[in-house]
């Protein structure tokens, strides 16, 4: 891979010239990310509706438009982020000052999935710019069309020697992370995770993993159930379940599973219409193998609604699985398909020892009007992120990081926790010459009394 080990070295020198420590180098070229995103709209939702069958306004909702919401945040921040920030300094070491620094690490490789290939690939590429990165993208090889659209608007605006595209499979991948990067931004599975992870630590090269699992919904008897239904259905079939923070599965009181079924039904034939798998607002399985792998996940199980599919238009229809009284594959593996597994409980603590036997979830959403039921939860369960009463939206916002925990990963991003990801904060003392307090060279250690009254 002598082309990959090229445009290594020539980011490096790019890097070394020192441009993109300047902000409003930086700042420049977020206004053209901005830019060519805005003109290449029309260009970016076709290719999405071509990978995932997005319809345009779901496209511009979930991937174009927050991106372009997400770059103008940082680009009207930066200046500010990336200010020296002055900082107490303890008295033992006066007369001194402090500043933390934050410098760019250097060459950033970010790897990204296809369920949101281009908001995925260019949030956290907006976001490396932003703290005076280099960058190398790859996108994911099941989302040719989106990864297309991605290096040729990059290529449109960028020189390669400070931010390029690389395309392909697992091999180029592979590739790539034999390299010597200064920070890997992954996005992706647990298991590839891992790969990524173990590949970093040969260069020692500091990581944040964005990954998935399975993330619970749990509904309480005292919730809002037409509101908790509507958000439900919402949350889960957008990009047909194809999204990393959709609710998994759903841990339903058994005095409102009934009820709340139902209202969930209502609410998938009216927002998809009968049968719902033929309205153009839901997207298709992203392929063969992913369609094969879900239907797979229905068999033996209790269907409640839907089930059925469309191998020539991959498409599945938002199915509901009662899977209340069997352990059944559904409940082993992240679902990221049309699939919601409902499970009954009686006590609170059922609920929360389910969600206790996976790994830590990358979102939990919960539906309770109860501020002891809220407490509880939030006390008792890690996770990356989530919503009281909703779901997904804790990712449309640049105030807080987006990120998971444990088992669905590690860093965040978003707004300032996307600048202090790729940023490495250099912490410097500047010391005064005109006092020096003997005390702390090794001739007077025999201050140990007044050590004590200093260091206590
Ligand atoms: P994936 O891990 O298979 O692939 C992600 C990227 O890694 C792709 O670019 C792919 O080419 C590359 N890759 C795949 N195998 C590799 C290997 N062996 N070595 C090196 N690189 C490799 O994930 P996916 O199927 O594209 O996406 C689905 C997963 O991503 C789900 O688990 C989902 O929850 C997760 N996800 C997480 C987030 C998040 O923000 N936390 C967002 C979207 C998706």
């Amino acid at each position: 891979m002598t082309e990959i080990h090229a445009v290594l070295k020539n980011q490096r020198a790019f890097f070394n010239s020192g441009q993109t420590k300047e902000i409003s180098f930086r700042i420049k070229q977020l206004g053209l990310l901005k830019h060519a995103v805005v003109q290449n709209e029309n260009k970016i939702l076709k290719a999405l509706y071509q990978d995932l069958g997005k319809s345009p306004y779901e496209a511009y909702l979930t991937e174009v438009g927050i991106v372009r919401e997400e770059i103008g945040h940082i680009a009207g921040k930066v200046r500010a982020w990336a200010r020296p920030k002055r900082v107490r300094t303890p008295f033992y070491h006066l007369p001194a000052v402090s500043h933390i620094y934050p410098e760019p690490y250097g060459l950033a490789l970010i790897i990204s999935p296809w369920n949101y290939p281009f908001q995925l690939a260019v949030a956290p590429l907006a976001a490396a710019i932003a703290a005076g990165n280099c960058a190398i993208m790859k996108p994911s090889e099941f989302s040719p069309y989106t990864s297309q659209a991605i290096a040729d608007l990059v290529e449109s605006i960028f020189d390669p020697a400070y931010i390029t595209v690389v395309t392909g499979g697992v091999e180029v991948s592979t590739a790539l992370l034999a390299e010597n990067f200064n920070y890997i931004f992954f996005t992706g599975s647990p298991g590839v995770g891992k790969i990524v992870m173990a590949a970093a630590a040969a260069h020692l090269t500091p990581v944040t993993l964005e990954l998935g699992g399975k993330s619970p919904c749990i509904v309480e008897p005292d919730a809002n159930l037409g509101v908790a239904a509507r958000r439900i259905v919402s949350g889960k079939f957008i990009n047909t379940g194809q999204t990393c923070i959709a609710p998994d599965y759903l841990l339903v009181h058994q005095s409102i599973k009934e009820p709340l079924v139902d209202r969930m039904i209502q609410c998938i034939e009216q927002f998809y219409g009968v049968p719902p798998m033929n309205s153009p607002n839901y997207p298709k399985i992203v392929n063969r193998h992913h369609f094969d792998r879900l239907m797979s996940l229905t068999k033996g199980a209790r269907i409640m609604y839907g089930g059925e599919s469309d191998l020539a238009r991959l498409t599945i229809s938002p199915t509901l699985l009662d899977v209340s009284d069997m352990p059944l594959p559904v409940m082993r593996e992240e679902i990221f398909g049309p699939i919601l597994p409902v499970l009954e409980y009686g006590e609170l603590r059922e609920a929360i020892n389910v969600v206790s036997s996976h790994p830590n979830p990358l979102a939990l959403y919960l539906f309770s009007e109860n501020r002891q039921t809220v407490d509880r939860v939030l006390k008792q369960i890690s996770f990356g992120g989530g919503c009281i009463n909703d779901t997904l939206i804790h990712l449309a916002t640049p105030y807080m990081p987006f990120g998971g925990v444990g088992g669905s990963g590690m860093g965040g991003y978003h707004g300032k926790f996307g600048f202090d990801t790729f940023s490495h904060h250099k912490s410097v003392i500047q010391k005064s010459t005109r006092v020096d307090f003997p005390f702390r060279y090794p001739a007077f250690y025999n201050y140990m009394k007044l050590l004590k009254t200093i260091l206590r």
